[in-house]
């Protein structure tokens, strides 16, 4: 299990308990949730009855919501404590997940093709191989299935908004949340999923108002996006 950084899970693990408080650090997940969850549905052609994985899912807040919507759920990640307060949020909410302390690839390995629906959102931009990642959400979803991405691109305005904007001058996410160097081009990323066998279906940027303070979906990629892809 090599494709981890500790560090990473541990910058997680210290924030968890705040995890569904949503005015915390997790205030940005929590209000583009529903923006995200309904792209991701509607290309999907609905969540009902269908057999999800969501990769890197911290503290739950996109995987139970999918639950919610009517799929059989799993929710895996590396980061013990996420995992923790996301399960006891399922308990008191009664929205049943199966999450698990386990790695995408070897959950690749244990169960190929057996989801319609993959989602590994605001995680690829935390590990040392992006890639390896893609490639394993590739093997995990059933031909015809989808697999749905999201991170943050890699150029000076995604620098400026991204960590300048939102780590110091607005203080949406905590300093030192993102790296620059580990950000993805959508050419990169669109690289890794053709590499893995996935078509790239459509792509979407999430965009931040900060005078509104409210966050929608649009057609510059510029800094967050996200990648919808599927397996042929
Ligand atoms: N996907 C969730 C959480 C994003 S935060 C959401 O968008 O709401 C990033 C998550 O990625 C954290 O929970 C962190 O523990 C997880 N993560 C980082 N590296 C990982 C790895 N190598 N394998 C699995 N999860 C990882």
């Amino acid at each position: 299990m090599s494709n981890v950084d500790p560090a990473e899970l541990q910058k997680f693990s210290e924030l968890a308990h705040r995890w569904w408080d949503p005015n915390s650090e997790f205030k940005p997940l929590h209000e583009i949730n529903p923006l995200r969850l309904d792209w991701i549905a509607s290309l999907a052609g609905g969540l009902a009855g269908k057999r999800v994985v969501d990769i890197g899912c911290g503290g739950g807040i996109l995987a139970e919501s999918i639950a919610r919507a009517g799929a059989t759920t799993v929710g895996i990640d590396l980061a013990r404590k996420p995992l923790k307060i996301a399960r006891l949020h399922s308990l008191e909410s009664g929205i049943s997940v199966d999450y698990r302390e386990i790695s995408a690839e070897e959950l690749a390995a244990a169960e190929p093709a057996s989801f319609d629906v993959v989602t590994c959102m605001e995680m690829l931009e935390h590990v040392p191989s992006p890639a390896a990642v893609v490639e394993a959400c590739a093997r995990l979803v059933k031909p015809g299935g989808k697999v749905f991405f999201s991170t943050l691109n890699r150029n000076p305005k995604s620098y400026l908004f991204a960590i300048v904007g939102a780590e110091y001058l607005l203080r949406l996410l905590p300093a030192g949340t993102h790296e620059y160097q580990r950000f993805i081009k959508p050419s990169e990323l669109t690289g890794y999923a053709r590499a893995a066998g996935l078509d790239v279906i459509a792509s979407i940027g999430l965009h931040y108002n900060p005078l509104s303070r409210v966050y929608s979906l649009g057609k510059s990629l510029d800094v967050n996006y996200l990648l919808a892809c599927t397996r042929p």
